[in-house]
């Protein structure tokens, strides 16, 4: 048996709107089928305001142009994440503080955050990990009080919420990923999720390379031209028809996800209950949405004897993350701190096989293995 990774859901009907859009006519940025998208997003999730983007990397990007962020400006984030997160602040020329994770969930420490904060912070950048939410009201209260803007990173985290809000929702401006690897997919893709009336004028210039060409579209100015700063952060509406096809099988596509996710966490009871694993803690604010699944070995070692000895049984499984603070472009760059709990966190996760597709027999052998493989340690 071998069991991948990841196998993006790509039915044969994913083509059926690009083909039906491109004899349309146009297939550029802000076609139909972004607007079909962007009002799926605002009437599923009460969002104000959404912009597709090429990436959650651009829409991060753009997170960080409307911060205003400037060289000097500090932006306090997780270093346990994916670089996109630090690099649309370095881009603007921030100093990223890198804060460690709490003890027993791998999202920001609150606590870390507040002593990390000095004159020159802007902004906190948090990340939902795998899906499961940070500890928002805290967050807020701290930012409220500091005069502080907060981005979320909702990569991993559609469709999950922190006290029945939707995660992207909660923060001044959050952003989703469509990369392959995620719940709903266009191969690459993003969106920016804009909470602030002051930002969305100015968010949609940015993603038009600055002009205000989306207000002339829509009939609000007789011509158009170069007003900000911006790029090409639109993604053509090839991308968009291609998401429309998951959109449409939105619930679909999180039930069976969701089911994959509580069918692991149910399976690996027993062998969290003999001590041999961690299953991830789910925070009684927080909801599970099936982005991955993870457990948490006791060590570096058994991490990678784990993930050995999967591969020679078929099985692709991977950890999490190389924490940025220590990783070859920052540590020259990083203040020293040891981040206890992000460093075991990237030493201990194992993250398994996680599809729509992803069958119980399947889930069931894996985890038969893991059993395998602890016996053995005995
Ligand atoms: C996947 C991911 C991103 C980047 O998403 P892209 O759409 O690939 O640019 C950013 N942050 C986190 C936490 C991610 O997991």
């Amino acid at each position: 048996m071998h069991i991948p990774f990841n196998k993006p859901f790509i039915p044969w009907y994913s083509f059926r709107y690009l083909i039906g859009g491109a004899l349309s006519g146009t297939i550029a940025g802000n076609g139909q089928y972004t607007k079909k998208c962007h009002a799926f997003f605002e009437k599923r999730f009460g969002f104000a305001k959404v912009l597709m983007t090429t990436s959650c990397s651009d829409a991060l990007e753009m997170a960080a142009v409307l911060c205003r962020i400037e060289p000097g400006d500090e932006v306090i984030m997780p270093s346990f994440t994916f670089m996109s997160t630090a690099n649309a602040f370095l881009l603007r020329g921030a100093k990223i503080v890198f804060a460690d994770t709490l003890p027993d969930v791998p999202n920001i420490d609150p606590v870390e955050i507040e002593r990390l904060i000095t004159p020159k912070t802007k902004a906190i950048v948090v990340v939902h990990y795998s899906g499961l939410a940070c500890d928002m009201d805290r967050i807020m209260d701290i930012a409220k009080r500091q005069g502080l803007l907060v981005v979320e990173d909702a990569a991993h985290a559609i469709d999950s919420y922190h006290n029945g809000k939707p995660l992207g929702s909660i923060g001044h401006l959050g952003t989703f990923s469509f990369h392959e690897t995620k719940n709903i997919i266009s191969g690459e893709g993003g969106l920016l999720i804009v909470n602030e009336k002051q930002f969305e004028k100015r968010a949609e210039i940015i993603w038009e390379k600055g002009t205000n060409r989306a207000a002339f579209y829509r009939g609000e100015i007789d011509k158009y031209g170069w007003v900000d700063i911006g790029s090409s952060y639109l993604p053509s509406d090839a991308v968009a028809s291609f998401l429309y096809t998951q959109i449409i099988r939105f619930d679909k596509i999180q039930n069976r996800r969701k089911k994959v996710w509580w069918n692991y966490y149910e399976l690996f009871q027993p062998l969290e209950q003999e001590n041999l694993l961690k299953r991830p803690v789910v925070p009684d604010y927080a909801t599970v949405n099936g982005n991955i699944f993870y457990i948490i070995v006791k060590s570096g070692e058994t991490r990678d004897n784990l993930i050995e000895f999967l591969k020679k049984c078929g099985i692709s499984a991977l950890f999490h993350y190389l924490p940025l603070h220590s990783s070859p472009y920052f540590t020259d760059k990083h203040d020293g701190r040891v981040l206890p709990n992000t460093d075991r966190f990237s030493d201990c996760i194992v993250r398994l096989p996680f599809y729509n597709s992803l069958k119980k027999k399947q889930a069931k052998y894996i985890v038969s293995r893991i059993e395998e493989f602890f016996q053995a340690l005995r």
